[in-house]
């Protein structure tokens, strides 16, 4: 696989209790951050996985029912902290972002997509059609606010779906099949079912090895050692419970097989603190 250098933010992040989102956890609250990587590619350039949460999300759960969403999932952002900002920073202008890929289309992956125009959006098409089927409370419900989608998204988006299949490096068995998304076999989309209709994760090769950035296949790399999924409750308001459970699965077979390989949760405090 073709290198790429990889930098991860935390862009904002809520509290929850542990014991939501992991069986046997604490029922005290815990920091789920929200994380973004920039990934430059020696041809490409600046690449983003994810935005993590942006000022959009407040101004998009500003009416009803999208409100609901802000009221059951309350996240803070900082002054500064939005991903555009933070690679500004880095002397990245937002403008020189050449593509974005989403894992998925839940708002605390997807709200600061309006924040980079000149990327190409590399998405799952199961995820969007997910996002625009039945009515704007039915979407709130499953995590999703259309108002984040910009203008122009149609002319420039890139299914996952429709993306080269490649074989993964043996290394990553039982995952097997991925998407090029740049026809270099420097990124590879893989689906990871069961969070949500259209949920990917993306692997790469950085200077310490395979990396694969897991998304919300897992909220703690602590579940994935341990192959331990969310408690039912939380397990039935996910996508497909079934597919959750295999591909948790999955990943803790992969860290058996091959623990020197990088399992990157997006909501993972201990990833955060290593970034
Ligand atoms: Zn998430």
């Amino acid at each position: 696989m073709r290198r790429v250098s990889l930098t991860g933010f935390r862009v904002g992040h809520c509290r929850h209790p542990q014991a939501m989102a992991i069986r046997g956890g604490r029922w005290a609250p815990v920091d789920f951050p929200a994380l973004a990587f920039l990934i430059l590619h020696p041809e490409e350039g600046a690449i983003l996985f994810d935005t993590g949460y942006d000022p959009a999300f407040w101004q998009a759960t500003e009416p009803f029912p999208e409100r609901l969403y802000r009221w059951t999932t309350p996240p803070v952002l900082h002054a500064g902290e939005a991903l555009a900002d933070q690679i500004a920073v880095r002397g990245i202008a937002p403008g020189e972002v050449r593509h974005l890929i989403l894992s998925h289309f839940h708002a605390d992956h997807m709200a600061g997509t309006h924040r980079f125009p000149n990327a190409t959006i590399h998405a799952a098409r199961a995820g969007f059609e997910a996002l625009c089927r039945g009515s704007r409370l039915s979407s709130v419900r499953r995590g999703m606010l259309r108002a984040l989608v910009p203008p122009g998204f149609d002319r420039r988006v890139r299914w996952f779906e429709d993306a080269a299949p490649v074989a993964l490096p043996a290394d990553l068995t039982p995952f097997t099949e991925g998407a090029d998304l740049l026809g270099d076999g420097s990124l590879l989309a893989v689906p990871l079912p069961g969070h949500c209709p259209g949920h990917w994760g993306l692997v790469l090769r950085d200077e310490a090895g395979l990396h694969f950035l897991v998304a919300d296949a897992a909220w703690f790399s602590e579940a994935i050692r341990t192959d331990t999924p969310p408690p039912w409750p939380t397990m039935r308001l996910l996508g497909d419970a079934a597919a959750t459970r295999a591909t948790l699965h999955d990943l803790h077979c992969l860290h058996r097989r091959n623990p020197d390989i990088r399992l990157t949760p997006s909501h993972c405090a201990e990833c955060a603190e290593r970034l």
